[in-house]
């Protein structure tokens, strides 16, 4: 994600998509050292640390103390020439074996489907290693010694990897040092090249680090700023100082992925930007789970867990509250909840109980939010509500801090914002004890087993604390960025990430909802997710995570229907003591092997988690496994009794994404309803303050 709370970045961006949605000059990408840190390479200073260790006491005449100040200086050229200087021989076996050829991780596989969506890809790169040119063989490889044929390449629009160092095939061209980069910079080809690039292109630096900002410092150093750099404009991706006044800085969000893969955003936002790119196709930011450990309620290692953000039972769709607190500038009014009413849902029948069976079938722990907690218990029933939680399948998951949209009484732009205990009575989170017994009451006189029954629920419940420490407004505000989310949601262009407009406040309540329950997931290293009604197109825009084509929602419907497309909610409501197979057939091998199953296709699938979207499986099972799964639970469930089948239809139609239509209606109405309470025409100022007509820029992209 893009850090949408930076004003630079913000203005960047703009910038950037008129360049993409224009399309009339090329991009061309400066790939950086961070793409090698993706591919498990050392940076230049863990390269000059090891060489130092190596050289000290091996080499005579090294100077260990000069090596130390100059590796705190990041003067690595320097010590790259120091080393090789003393034994060249040495120098370079050490380099060639730092960047043996190695298999791709996780976070580099992600950076080569990300660079997929860009056609055609051109691309400069800094890194000696040689897996970009090896992972996209359709391009022209095109060497130091050769980068003038870069000209004729972009000008037939022939995709092309330009190595603008060496590679470790050759490996004295590996690494620069002072000497290598002077021969480089008084190169009239390599300078013209370069010139060419920046006056006919729009550059893009990503995975900038201090190798790059090496090159570009030499460079400018040479030409003077304005001469190299050309028109522009040109883009930086970087948390990092850029020292280049001319280049515009883009930051990004490190808070859920501490591996700066949240750089690669910038693919996302700029495939969404051209206007023949309508969904996001970039896997990207599925969060790490890193603090995981000491973490109540987190999935042990091996096993699966399905998170149902939004159970939903028949008949409750009024689904947001609005509540009014005293704040610093007075009255504050807060809307939160997810706002879904009758008219935005085509289909009225309630998922709650098929997406629990799903869950029950597929993983082996189901998370639920704890504000469904008596949902869940009226749903199915007293019963079997405590046999569920006996078994150890549910866990519920409290938010101490809920995401709503904040107003100073009557403005029109408000905000995002934590609330605390989701009530005005004060930000004192309510301790899990108390909530349980609000949410459940005691049968009469049956009080004691009550309470027991509270204290084991008390268990198999966790409190997510995190969403003020990682700042989940924020990470809103930067899915509100990418420009699919703006179409999707309606944004007119004079919004900006930082506000929240009355009128759009539940298409901002959803996405907040879709961010959270990223981070929820990625606290408890939960794989898949269930999201509410148009939820994932929204969320692979937001993420930039591919829908895939295989979901967890298919196989369970295999192995409790026989058929991909059943509504298993329809057949629990028919009988719902089915939920008792369901319960055993987890007990039984082909159970737990079934489970295992759909474990390794979600790992294969990406590694970790899959962003928020229902369980892409692109893989299906291997058929006797579904097979055998199907033929397990059908014994169970035909043990005492005969069947009917409910073939009712579960297919994409029920989730379709065609209901953020249904939001920008909404949003519409409530845009409209805000101007005439106070007088505004179509022709007339917005009431969002941008001194645009309405009718210009806030009304259209709500159609
Ligand atoms: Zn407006």
């Amino acid at each position: 994600m893009l850090n949408a709370d930076d004003p630079e970045t913000v203005i960047s961006l703009r910038r950037l998509r008129a360049v993409a949605a224009e399309g009339t000059r090329p991009l061309v990408f400066w790939i950086g050292a961070g793409s090698s840190r993706w591919l498990g390479y050392p940076s230049w200073e863990e390269l000059t640390r090891g060489l130092r260790k190596d050289f000290s006491g091996n080499v005579a005449g090294f100077d260990n103390q000069q090596a130390l100040v100059l590796i705190s200086q990041q003067k690595f050229p320097t010590i790259f020439q120091m080393c090789r200087d003393l034994d060249e021989p040495r120098y370079h076996r050490l380099i060639a074996s730092a960047f043996l050829p190695r298999t791709a991780p996780e976070a580099y596989r992600k950076f080569i489907e990300s660079l997929a969506g860009i056609e055609p890809l051109f691309a400069v790169t800094t890194n000696v290693d040689e897996a970009l040119e090896s992972h996209r063989p359709a391009s022209v490889t095109v060497q130091r010694s050769d980068l003038s044929r870069c000209i004729e390449l972009l000008q037939k629009k022939t995709p092309f990897v330009a190595k603008l160092h060496g590679s470790t095939s050759s490996v004295k061209t590996t690494i620069f040092t002072i000497s290598d980069y002077q021969a480089l910079v008084a190169d009239p080809n390599y300078i013209q090249t370069l010139k060419y690039i920046f006056a006919s292109c729009t550059v893009i630096f990503l995975g900038y680090g201090v190798r790059d900002s090496y090159v570009i410092r030499l460079l400018s150093e040479d030409a003077s700023e304005r001469d190299l750099f050309g028109p522009g404009p040109h883009f930086v991706v970087t948390n990092e100082a850029v020292g280049v006044k001319s280049l515009h800085r883009i930051r990004y969000e490190t808070r859920l992925r501490p591996d700066h893969t949240a750089a690669l955003s910038v693919l996302a936002y700029i495939r969404q930007s051209r206007p023949e790119q309508v969904t996001a196709a970039i896997v990207e930011e599925h969060p790490v789970n890193d603090s995981a450990v000491a973490v109540l309620g987190v999935v042990p290692p091996g096993k699966t867990a399905y998170y149902i953000s939004d159970l939903m039972p028949p008949g409750t769709w009024q689904t947001s509250q609005e509540i009014t607190a005293k704040g610093g500038a007075g009255e504050i009014e807060v809307s939160f909840g997810l706002g879904f009413t009758n008219d935005e849902i085509p289909f009225r029948q309630s998922t709650a109980l098929h997406d629990l069976a799903v869950g029950l079938i597929c993983f082996d722990f189901v998370y639920l939010p704890f504000s469904a907690l008596a949902l869940a218990h009226d749903l199915v029933g007293a019963d079997l509500f405590w046999e569920l939680v006996h078994s150890g399948s549910l866990i519920f998951v409290h938010n101490e801090a809920q995401l709503g949209v904040l107003f100073v009484k009557g403005e029109i732009i408000g905000d995002l914002g934590n609330i605390i205990g989701g009530s005005p009575e004060g930000p004192t989170p309510v301790p899990v004890p108390q909530l349980i017994r609000r949410a459940l009451k005691a049968a009469p006189g049956k009080d004691a087993q009550a309470e027991s029954l509270f204290d084991e629920l008390e268990r198999w419940t966790t409190v997510y604390k995190r969403a003020v420490e990682i700042n989940l407004p924020s990470l809103v505000r930067s899915a509100l960025l990418m420009p699919a989310i703006s179409k999707l949601l309606g944004i007119g262009d004079a919004i900006l990430p930082t506000q929240a407009p009355r009128w759009l406040r539940f298409p901002y309540l959803r996405l907040a909802h879709l961010v959270q329950t990223g981070a929820l997931c990625n606290e408890y290293g939960i794989q898949a997710a269930k999201v509410p009604f148009g939820g994932i197109q929204l969320t692979s825009a937001a993420f930039g995570v591919l829908p895939k084509e295989w979901q967890a929602d298919h196989l369970a419907s295999y192995v409790a229907a026989g058929n991909f497309n059943s509504d298993l909610g329809a057949r629990l409501l028919q009988d719902m003591s089915i939920t008792r197979k369901i319960l055993k057939f987890r007990e039984s091998n082909h159970g737990e092997s079934f489970r295992r199953e759909v474990g390794h296709v979600l790992a294969a699938e990406n590694g970790q988690f899959n962003a928020s979207v229902n369980a892409g499986l692109k893989q299906t099972i291997p058929p006797e496994v579904l097979q055998r799964a199907h033929d397990q639970l059908l014994r169970l469930m035909t043990e005492n009794r005969r069947i009917t089948v409910v073939p009712a239809v579960w297919g994409d139609a029920r989730q379709s994404d065609a209901t953020t239509r249904y939001l920008r209606a909404k949003s519409q109405k409530l845009l409209l309803e805000l101007c005439e309470a106070r007088a505004i025409g179509k022709n007339d100022p917005c009431i969002c303050g941008s001194g645009e007509k309405l009718r210009l820029f806030c009304l259209p992209p709500l159609r």
